[in-house]
Parts: C-alpha cells; structure tokens; sequence
C-alpha cells in the first residue's frame, strides 16, 4: 500500500516539511551540512509522485555521485515500491546526459554506441597528442583546460577563433587534435556528455516535453554547462527544486560556480527559498569545531546551523611523529573504538577522509599491518588493474569497434607477435584513409591489400584468426544480449575470457601473481554479475517514450555496462569478497561529499596537504576541510605528523585548525571514553552497552590514553575546561541555539 501523506512527512520537521510539498515552480532549498537537504529532496520527489500527481517518468533527478544516486533509489524504492522507482529518471548529470544521447543521440549525428573516455583515457590521448606535435605544454594542464573550456559550452573552434596567436596558441592545437580524435573514435569524454546533450535538447526539445520537473542534490557543486542542462531538462514547465549549500562548494577546480544560485534566482524569480537550520548529523562539539573553520572565511554567506544533539565530546586533534606512526595511531585508535563500543559500532561505521588519494600509503600498510579490511573510495581502482582493464577494453571494441585506442591496447595482448612497427603502420594506414584502425584491419583481413603497405600477409593471417574473428564473432553475440535473453551479458564475458585463453595468457606473463591477477579476473566476472542483478543500478530503464518521437533503444546490456564502468567512479572491489559490515572506509574528501559515518579519521592536517600546496584557491581547501569534519557524527580525529609524507620535511599544523587546536580539540584520555559513550548511542539512536559491560573487558593496552605514540602531543591550555564554551575572544562559540548570523556578507 501507498503511504499516506502524513507518512511521508512524519520525519521531517517544519521548515522540511514546508519545502517538501512547495507549491510554488521553483524551490531553493540552501542549508547546512546534515540538515537534512537530501532527505527532504528524496521526500519531495516521493510527495510529488505520491500526492501531487506526478508520474514517476516524468520526473528528472540529479544527483553528485553515483553513490548518492544508489542511495536515494534505494530510499525511493522503499517507500514507493521497486516498479516507481524504477521509472523515474535518476542518475549523475552525465549518466542522464547518457541516456538522452543513446535514445536521441542519432538526432546530432551521434552513433548510439558511442563509448565513453574516462579521465585515463583522456589523459592518455592529450599525452600522446602531446608527443606528437611536439608540444612544450604539460598535458595535465592542457587536460584541465580543454575541460574547463568545455565546461563553458566553448568548441575547439570557438576557441581557435577567438585566440588566434598569442599563448594559447599550443593548447588550441591540443584541444583541436583531441576532440578530432575522440570524434574518429566514436567517443565522449565526460564533458561532452553534457556538451553533446545540451545540443540535443537544444535543438530537438521534443525529447524533454515529457518532463514535469527536476530536482537537484548539491547544487553548489554544478558548473555552467550542467546549470544550461537543468533548464533545457526542465524547458516544458519550468519546475525546478534544488538543494545546496555553498559553504561546500568543493569543484571550484572543475568548473564548479557559485555563481548558479543567483542565476537561479535571476532566471526564475518567483524561486520559494527555504532554508533548514538544524543539524541532525553531528553532535554539538563536533558542529561547533568545524563552524569554526568555516567562519573564518569571512566572505562567505552566512547561514544559521543549529545543533539538535547532545553536546558529545570534543573532537581530538593529535600531532604524530611520521605519517607512518600517524597511521599506527590510527588503527590503534580504530580497534579501540571497536573493542569499546563493541555491539553499538562496526567498523562500517568508520572512515578516514584524505585530502589527496596519495596519503593513503602510510594508512593502508597500517590498517594491512594490523588486518583491518577496508575498501577505497576514489582512489585507486579496480577497474584500472591492467588484466581487469584489458578485458574492459576487448569489451568496448566489440561494443565499438572504432576506438582506436582500445584497439591498439589490446592488439598485442595477449601476444601475437604484432610489433610495434605494425602498430605504426595500421595507425598511420588509417590515418591517411581516414578510418578507424579496425575498419583497416578488417581490410587487411578480407585480402584488400593497398600498394603502400607494410603490412606482410602473414601478419594479416595472424590478425585475422586470432583477433578479428573472435571479435566479430562475440560482436554478433553482443547485439542480441538484453536485460531478458538467453544468453547473457556474464556468457559474453566468459566467452572472451575463454577465447582470449586469457588464463594461461595470464599464467605465461606473470609467473609470480597469476594467481591474484586471475582472482581479479573473476571478481570482475562477478562485479557484471552484480551489475545484471542489481535493482539498483544506474541506467536500468530506458527513457519514457515521448510521442511521435522515434527512440533508439537503450536495453543494449554490453553497452550499458561500459557506461556505468566509466562513469562509477566510485565502484570499487579489493578482490575477495567480504562482508561491507567488517571494511573500514578510506575515502578521498571529494568522494564523500553528502556522506555521514559515526567515526571520521582526517589524517594530515597539515599545511601543504591542507591547504594542498598546489592549490590556487584557500577558501576551497577550507570548505574541503569543513566538508570532511562535517561528515562526522559522533566522533571526530584530526591528525598531524611532525614530517610530510613524500620527504616533504618538517610541516605545520593546518592554518585552518591552528588558531583553535588549543582550545576546541580535546586530547583522547579515560574520561574521554565515559563521556563518548553516552552521547554516541543517542545520536546514532543505537543500544547502548553498559560501562560496566565495556570496561571490564577493555585489554589493558586499551584502557588508557596510547602513551605508545607520545610525539609532541598538542599543548591542551585548557584541557579540563568543557567543551565549547566560549572563551570571549571570539574563539569556538557554544552554539547552545544561539543565532549564529544570519546577514548576508
Ligand atoms: P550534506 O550537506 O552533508 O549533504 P544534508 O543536508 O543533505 O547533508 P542529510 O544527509 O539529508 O543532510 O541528513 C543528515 C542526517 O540527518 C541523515 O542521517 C538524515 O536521515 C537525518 N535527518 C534529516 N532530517 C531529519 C529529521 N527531520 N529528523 C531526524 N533526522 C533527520
Ligand atoms: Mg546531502
């Protein structure tokens, strides 16, 4: 049975309440961390369908991550039923972009197979063009800016137009040759999904006259080219809710602007802004320490952030000898916290936030060292192992064989005796023919030799039996695998694997770890296992059928899979499978924007980690910083090592903390245990253990404050003092709902 209105908005509080079911076109919901802006939006979309007449097909969400998205499905689905939730159009800005350009795309001249280049490949391709053309530019900062150009809606032509001398002649040129490769590939980079949807929307609005409304989670982190996407989503009529909160505003570096929410405000003036004031994540002390970062960015707009908790304790802020002793305080620290609330935490609940994937050494050979399983969030990935990558790639030339890169990657692997000089001349053949290097090598296969060719029959007999016909073969196979056929996606895949002898390949070229690699072989079998039976994932529906408007079909399940490996940034395995209850997560800042555990780690706060060193924008790495400590609900560690990693030599304390580290942290001591203990159950809403129950068989090595990891532990004044009260100095102010400010700046 449905629910009932009342139902729906039981969890909410007023002002939730009041945005949920808004009448008015346009909502702006701007609030705080943990105050509760994706549940109301998840809400609002349930109220919307439930009680206001919407059908759950004509209603568009956006959401940041894929992992959010999983998230609010898994919501939606509960509340509304599997089959509603299905249908409605929900995904990351560019899985929708996706779906739009495989349904519509051949309106633009686009092939639906169109695969699609990740950030390895991108920046693979602007190396190599790099090389080529003999660039003295450095190709990450060509690749960052092709993509913010991008990201402002600007083509390779408009660019060269407007700069034609002058500094930018070498980056137009790069940007030139880029997107003319990635057209004769047949591929999108992540920015021209929304480039190419734009298009589309643009010129063949009848693909979106369907729509009734779209809602957007973190707004503050959309960039130009999504702000044109959200009003073309929503050109039928017009009615948009948002949520965002500009105080995590975290993209800045990918073309991330602020400037949307007045254009908002601008472009539909009649916008109903609502804000949320309560904070239902952390407990008071944690708010409080991390309000006190942000405020120091003394030109942010200031909102009201209220506490609903209890008090908890302060959070601990310890400075370490190395990064490596840091990270054994860590994992000291974390079976502590186990062994303490055993029962009311798991490690599930835990995580360690890094400003950069590269600190993450010196914790994994911790957390390894101690046999604490985690998974990695945003880091280093599965998909990226080479032999999970070769097969990735075999997959994307039967899906598309265009893709020149793909095919030179797998060509030789595993080996056929094809060198590097025949590599050579297929890609040059190809490039004085102006086809793709398959379209040539399938030439070269049906004996139509060109006078200039280097190719030896030999090689074209090689070619034929051992690449092009098993292609061809699970070519043929692939078009026929739908989400119901017979013969399924995991056949496929297995079939190659097979073909390929992909087994003994891996045996005869890596003597040492052929076993990990061929368990990682399987696990990926597995992973497109999960991919066919998960209800939840990214893409299932195809797009509702619009009238009169033809569709291509998107039920192409090889297709599909290729979409959600390169836009799942965060699908992330380490081999064997566990249960998640026992994995700790490590997870980069960026990664875990609208995230929430009971136990958050933030190692290296320190001056060049945080502010990163290489940043050009200070407010940014203190938002990061806000972000990461407001993840947190019931206890929050912040570390520092004397020496940076990478023999970065002595460090300070983070600028962004060392005004408060005094005063606002505590350091972590017996007493420290009694206090946590009491709030941490209420503010997770868990059983609580007895204290008699936990002490008694707390391990000695536990009981006290690790005087194992003594390095020059932060001079605590005031120590004994409560947590936040307020100094008159105008230092960490107990928020005791007090108004905070509430004027704009
Ligand atoms: P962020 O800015 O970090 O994305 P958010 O504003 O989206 O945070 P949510 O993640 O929606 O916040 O909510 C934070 C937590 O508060 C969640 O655990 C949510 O279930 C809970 N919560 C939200 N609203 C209420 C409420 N009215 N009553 C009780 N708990 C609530
Ligand atoms: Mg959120």
């Amino acid at each position: 049975t449905p629910p009932s209105e009342a139902t729906i908005l039981k969890s909410l509080n007023h002002a939730q309440r009041r945005a949920v079911t808004s009448q008015s076109p346009t909502v702006a919901i701007l609030a705080g961390p943990g105050s509760g802006k994706t549940h109301t939006l998840t809400s609002r979309v349930v109220w919307l369908i439930q009680h206001a007449g919407y059908q759950p097909c004509d209603v568009i969400v956006a959401t940041f991550t894929v992992k959010a998205a999983r998230e609010m499905k898994e919501r939606i689905g509960k509340i509304l039923g599997e089959d509603v939730q299905k249908k409605i159009v929900l995904g990351t800005f560019h899985s929708i972009a996706r779906r739009y350009l495989t349904s519509y795309g051949k309106r633009i001249g686009l092939d639906s197979k169109f695969n699609i280049a990740d950030d390895g490949d991108t920046r693979a391709i602007i190396k190599r063009i790099c090389e080529r053309h003999r660039l003295t530019v450095d190709p990450s900062h060509a690749k960052s800016w092709i993509s913010k150009k991008k990201a402002k809606g600007t083509s390779a032509a408009a660019s060269q137009n407007r700069q034609k001398d002058g500094p930018h002649t070498e980056l137009n040129t790069c940007f030139k040759e880029y997107q003319e490769h990635l057209e004769r590939s047949n591929l999108l980079d992540y920015d021209d999904l929304l480039v190419r949807c734009v298009e589309l929307l643009r010129g063949h609005p009848s693909c979106v006259s369907n729509v009734q409304t779209v809602l957007i989670d973190e707004y503050q982190d959309t960039n130009g080219i999504q702000y044109e996407l959200m009003k073309l989503f929503a050109q039928a009529r017009e009615r948009i809710t948002i949520v965002g909160d500009p105080d995590q505003s975290i993209y800045g570096w990918r073309s991330a602007e602020i400037r949307n929410l007045y254009r908002l405000l601008r472009d539909y003036p009649e916008t109903d802004e609502v804000s949320l004031e309560e904070n239902y994540r952390s407990s008071q002390s944690i708010l409080s320490v991390s309000l006190s970062v942000i405020q120091e960015d003394k030109k942010r707009y200031q909102k009201v952030l209220l506490p609903v908790h209890a008090k908890g304790e302060k959070p601990v802020l310890r400075k370490l000898a190395t990064p490596s002793t840091e990270g054994d305080w860590i994992v000291h620290e974390i079976k502590r916290v186990i062994m303490l609330f055993g029962g009311m935490l798991k490690y599930e609940d835990i995580a360690i936030l890094l400003r950069s994937a590269s600190l993450s050494r010196h914790i994994e050979s911790a957390l390894g060292k101690a046999g604490v399983s985690y998974r990695m969030v945003g880091g280093h990935k599965f998909y990226e192992r080479k032999e999970v990558k070769v097969l990735i790639d075999y997959l994307r030339v039967v899906h598309q064989p265009d893709n020149n890169d793909a095919v030179a990657r797998i060509i030789n692997v595993p080996r056929r005796g094809i060198g590097e000089a025949t590599i050579k001349s297929l890609l040059e053949e190809a490039e004085q023919a102006k086809m793709s290097v398959w379209s040539v090598i399938c030439k070269h296969c049906r004996g139509e030799r060109t006078a200039t060719t280097k190719i030896r029959p030999k090689m074209e007999q090689k070619l034929n039996t051992e690449l092009v016909r098993i292609i061809t073969s699970l070519r043929q196979k692939a078009e026929t695998v739908t989400q119901s056929s017979p013969y399924t996606l995991i056949n496929l895949v297995e079939q190659l694997i097979s073909q390929l002898r992909f087994k003994q390949h891996l045996e005869e070229e890596y003597s040492i770890d052929h076993e990990q690699r061929w368990a990682n072989v399987r696990e990926f079998v597995s992973l497109v296992g999960d991919f066919m039976r998960s209800s939840a994932r990214i893409d299932e529906e195809a797009l509702p059928e619009v009238a009169d408007l033809e569709q291509t079909k998107d039920d192409n399940m090889l297709g599909k899979f290729l979409a959600n490996v390169s836009l799942a940034s965060d699908a992330q395995r380490d081999g064997e499978e566990h249960d998640k209850s026992t994995l700790v997560t490590i997870s980069t800042i960026h990664a875990a924007k609208g995230l929430e555990w009971p136990v958050v780690f933030v190692p290296a706060v320190y001056n060049g980690a945080i502010p990163h060193s290489r940043s050009e924008d200070v407010d940014e790495e203190r938002r990061l910083l806000y972000v990461a400590m407001t993840r947190a609900q019931a206890f929050l560690y912040l570390s520092c090592p004397l020496y940076g990693s990478q023999g970065m030599g002595k460090v300070e304390l983070s600028d962004f903390v060392e005004p408060f580290a005094s005063k606002a942290f505590a350091s972590r001591g017996p007493s420290f245990d009694r206090a946590v203990l009491k709030t941490t159950g209420r503010i997770l809403g868990r059983d609580v253990p007895s204290e008699k129950e936990i002490f008694d068989k707390l391990p000695p090595m536990f009981a006290t404050e690790d005087d194992q990891y003594p390095a020059n532990p932060v001079d605590f004044k005031n120590a004994d003092e409560p947590p936040n009260a307020d100094s008159g100095d105008g230092q960490p102010r107990a928020l005791k709902r007090q108004r905070i400010s509430d004027k704009a700046i």
